[in-house]
């Protein structure tokens, strides 16, 4: 018995050791196959040079859908489709913000209008700045104190976190309710600093909300640009002018682009995905145009080295991330309605920077499996297993009970760009693009060959 017994222990470990070397083989194919012949680079390139940045209800945005559905069947897709979807429709127009000391002449600063907000309707809407640096500051504040002002929240970006997403997570609410708190003791209008762990004079957008029918302006300004309001501040009374046409206009008929190769033992699904739109400066190459491109090169590498998928494996580029996440809302939607079943979703949302771990939001069980992977991920320079979040387009599937996840990239230096003039195909690496679209075949590779 206790001999039957080690044979049987001994067969299992060379079965173990079996899967895993043949896994480890399959994975050194995928990455090889990826960094001598993938075409993420190039189709960036089409992306962000060919159509720019592509916000949610403008034409490029459309140019970019036809874009992606012709790239998904040049990929090899079994099935391209549209998914419709109603979309927030938000202009930026012309926009600037002048500073005044008293007797000095006016002085422009370098600004953007933060996304969804609403503008000044092309006047001039002028009056005395007051600083505060956080938001325990600014509740201290009484509405006399507020009344007809504008607040400058200086709020800086810390630079303690690692992981700089914290650090993003930490100043956000600045950017999505400045405008709101404002409004609600009467000031004109609210000036952020932006959310940047860089030190430059570029300005940060992004998406703000009202919280109610108060809806007055919100603008970003660079960190010097910061910095240097908050120096005269000191010493005198500061007048800022700000004149500004951005607004909602209504909504408009968009879509989210999907493709798939067919599952060949069963059509469950498992989702590799990114947004196809972006702020409105800038090339979106970052964000996400990335995370588009490794998405397309997933399923061309399946295609390409003849992996039989046993799980449909579907590409998904998610319209209106950036100012509403209606086309992740409606994926998930479609999903529920249609009792579709989904495997796993794995989102690609925080820029083409060298992979070095996957974010993991599912249960325990799940987490665990994934985790002890780990070792074949190793030499691709990939580690950290230990985040439990996903990407924002996944919720909606979170929240029905599949197993979601995002692609976690070196992030030290996102946010010097995120959302700004800057984010442009020059700052991606063709090298470290491509190892992200590895890491995401490899990892999909093993939940289509595991679950
Ligand atoms: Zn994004």
């Amino acid at each position: 018995m206790k001999k039957i017994l080690g044979t049987t222990l001994t067969l299992l470990g060379l079965t173990v050791f079996g899967q895993a070397k043949e896994d480890s083989i399959q994975f050194a194919k995928i990455s090889t196959e990826i960094l001598n012949k993938g075409k993420a680079y190039n189709e960036l390139r089409e992306l962000t040079k060919n159509i720019g940045h592509r916000l949610s209800g403008s034409a490029s945005y459309e140019k970019a859908v036809t874009w992606a559905e012709q790239k998904l069947r040049d990929a090899g897709a079994d099935k391209v489709w549209l998914q419709e979807v109603m979309v927030p429709v938000w202009v930026r127009g012309k926009e600037s913000l002048q500073i005044k000391t008293s007797g000095g002449k006016w002085k422009s600063l370098k600004m953007l209008s933060l996304g969804n907000s609403e503008g000044t309707g092309g006047k001039d809407v002028s009056g005395e700045i007051i600083m505060v640096r956080s938001m325990e500051e600014y509740d201290k504040l009484s509405p006399e104190q507020v009344k007809d002002k504008i607040v400058f929240f200086n709020y800086p970006f810390s630079q303690t976190y690692i992981e700089t997403f914290r650090g993003y997570g930490d100043a956000a609410k600045y950017r999505s309710t400045a405008a709101s708190l404002t409004a609600k003791k009467g000031g004109k209008f609210a000036i952020i600093r932006s959310l940047s762990s860089a030190f430059d004079d570029v300005p940060h957008t992004g998406s703000m909300r009202y919280q109610d029918d108060k809806k007055i302006p919100a603008v970003a300004v660079g960190s010097t640009t910061a910095d240097e309001l908050a120096e005269l501040l000191k010493s005198q009374k500061i007048t800022a002018k700000l004149n500004s046409n951005c607004g909602m206009k209504g909504e408009k008929l968009s879509h989210s682009v999907i493709g798939e190769i067919t599952g060949k033992k069963d059509k469950s699904v498992i989702v590799v995905g990114g947004h196809l739109d972006s702020w409105d400066v800038g090339e979106g190459a970052h964000d996400d145009g990335s995370g588009i491109v490794q998405s397309i090169e997933v399923l061309r590498t399946f295609k390409n080295l003849g992996i039989q998928n046993n799980h449909t494996i579907r590409v998904v580029c998610f319209a209106n991330e950036e100012n509403g996440v209606k086309g992740g809302v409606m994926y998930g939607k479609t999903v529920k309605e249609n009792n579709e079943k989904h495997l796993f979703a794995i989102e690609t949302d925080a820029g083409g920077f060298t992979p070095r771990g996957i974010s993991l939001e599912m249960d325990n069980e799940k987490r665990k499996q994934i985790q002890s992977w780990a070792d074949l991920f190793l030499p691709y320079g990939v580690y950290d297993f230990k985040n439990t979040y996903s990407g924002t387009d996944l919720y909606p599937l979170h929240d029905l009970g599949i197993p979601t996840a995002e692609l976690v990239p070196d992030s030290q230096r996102y946010f010097d760009i995120h959302h700004t003039e800057e984010d442009t195909f020059e700052k991606v690496n063709r090298r470290e693009l491509l190892l992200g679209a590895s890491t995401l075949t490899q990892i999909i590779y093993m939940i289509d060959k595991n679950w």
